[in-house]
């Protein structure tokens, strides 16, 4: 079939041969998902359609550790130079934090003495929870807009890229931390080796390094490949994990199931010279992820066939709901609801609008696809027949939130893995 998308134009991009994790490995290409434009540059007016850059985005499978990971690799100044997303605009985040600082804070007996930075630390919405505890904080968020927002928020915060050498440099100027924490930012480095060193020699001896990542079973399992775009580099199993932290000098000392972002793993590693070796519990994970077949091509494939089949699924549902004469909208404007609408070609004649709770995306549009966003308020206010819920992963909050707009006979559509109307 063929499909409305744009033509690739050239950009600041290259393209990386060797795995992220092992360093060696043979890379195989198991999903095309491209061309895609960067998922976070949202248009401001219909003026910047046409300059829009887009870049190829193919999924790759390490068949020696199981890694999966993307081999295009867009220029972090690019991508990052005006990131939208704002983790203090979701309640379920909100709720999310308060408890992580709690269970950190009670396995290491933080005090007022103890240090804990975060990188990529966004807003500085958890490390607010930590100064709760009265643990000193520091910030390290390369988004320059975003960290402002940090520190008029009294979080005192770095703005600059964390890598091998920053962790030496931090530890010079702030001292050594108990904790350092890097939510939903291992998967979006070029280097994950080099990060993990960088955090490592930023550690006190008997500190924590302790990363949020979505995790690769769940992608596979709920089909989350809308969960793909540049930023994000690698899907993690335990066991490629396990591999990256072995060559920065760590050991996996605990994993815990987190239900954010579609399903995430929070990893504890701590300094190879006082765990020598990963916890019994993490190699067991590793070990189910070989039995049930998750670092293995023909499961991959699998998935690229069922991801295929959902796309033709959303497109026959919006294409006869247009035909029958329904409005069909949005709901979030998420990097991963762009990715989606940019595989599927969903254009506006399928999906007019969106609308989303940060006022830091309303106004501007969807990349690639172009759907203006509005206000969360304007679903009520026109109330389409048909919702589009592209931030699943706040489903349940959404349709929460919008009960009125489902007593009024409005209905939702959950697309993934295949779609749902309820
Ligand atoms: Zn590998």
């Amino acid at each position: 079939m063929s499909l409305p998308l744009p033509a690739t134009a050239a950009g600041p991009h290259h393209v990386r041969r060797d795995c992220r994790a092992c360093g060696g490995g043979r890379l195989t290409q198991f999903v095309d998902l491209g061309p895609q434009p960067l998922a976070n540059s949202l248009p401001r007016s219909p003026a910047e359609f046409a300059t829009e850059l887009f870049f190829p985005m193919g999924v790759y499978l390490c068949e020696d550790c199981g890694l999966v990971q993307l081999v295009d690799v867009i220029d972090p100044e690019l991508l990052f130079r005006d990131y939208v997303y704002v983790t203090g605009t979701s309640d379920t985040i909100a709720a999310h934090n308060v408890g992580y600082a709690r269970t950190v804070v009670q396995l290491l007996a933080l005090t007022g003495k103890d240090l804990v930075v975060e990188v990529a630390s966004n807003d500085g919405s958890l490390l607010s929870r930590f100064q709760t505890h009265g643990v000193r904080t520091l910030g390290v968020e390369p988004a320059r807009n975003i960290a402002a927002i940090a520190r008029a928020a009294g979080i005192e915060t770095i703005s600059e890229f964390f890598n091998e050498a920053a962790g030496p440099a931090i530890r010079a100027s702030h001292g050594p931390a108990k904790v350092v924490i890097g939510n939903n930012v291992l998967a979006h480095v070029d280097e994950p080796v080099g990060f993990l060193r960088g955090a490592a020699a930023l550690l006190e001896e008997d500190g924590l390094v302790i990363t949020e990542v979505p995790y690769l079973r769940e992608f596979v399992d709920r089909l989350e490949y809308d969960t793909v775009y540049h930023e994000h580099l690698c899907y993690f199993s335990v066991s490629a994990l396990m591999r990256l932290a072995e060559r920065a000098g760590l050991s996996i000392i605990r994993v815990d199931h987190v239900p954010v972002h579609g399903g995430s793993i929070r990893m504890y590693a701590a300094k190879r010279a006082r765990h020598p070796q990963h916890a019994p519990a993490v190699q067991a994970l590793a070990a189910a992820e070989l039995a049930d077949g998750l670092t293995t091509l023909s499961r991959f494939q699998r998935f690229a066939t069922d991801v295929s089949r959902q796309r033709e699924a959303l497109r026959a549902l919006l294409t006869r709901l247009k035909a029958e004469g329904r409005t069909v909208a949005g709901y979030g404007a998420p990097a991963k609801g762009n990715t989606q609408l940019n595989y599927c070609g969903i254009t506006t004649d399928l999906m007019a609008w969106t609308v989303d709770k940060s006022p830091h995306k309303v106004g501007r549009y969807i990349p690639g696809t172009h759907q203006p966003i509005l206000p969360a308020a304007e679903l009520l206010a026109r109330q389409p027949d048909y919702t589009v819920i592209l931030a699943w992963n706040f489903a349940e909050e959404i349709m929460r939130q919008q009960a009125e707009y489902h007593a009024r006979g409005g209905k939702f559509i959950l697309p993934l893995p295949a779609p749902v109307i309820c």
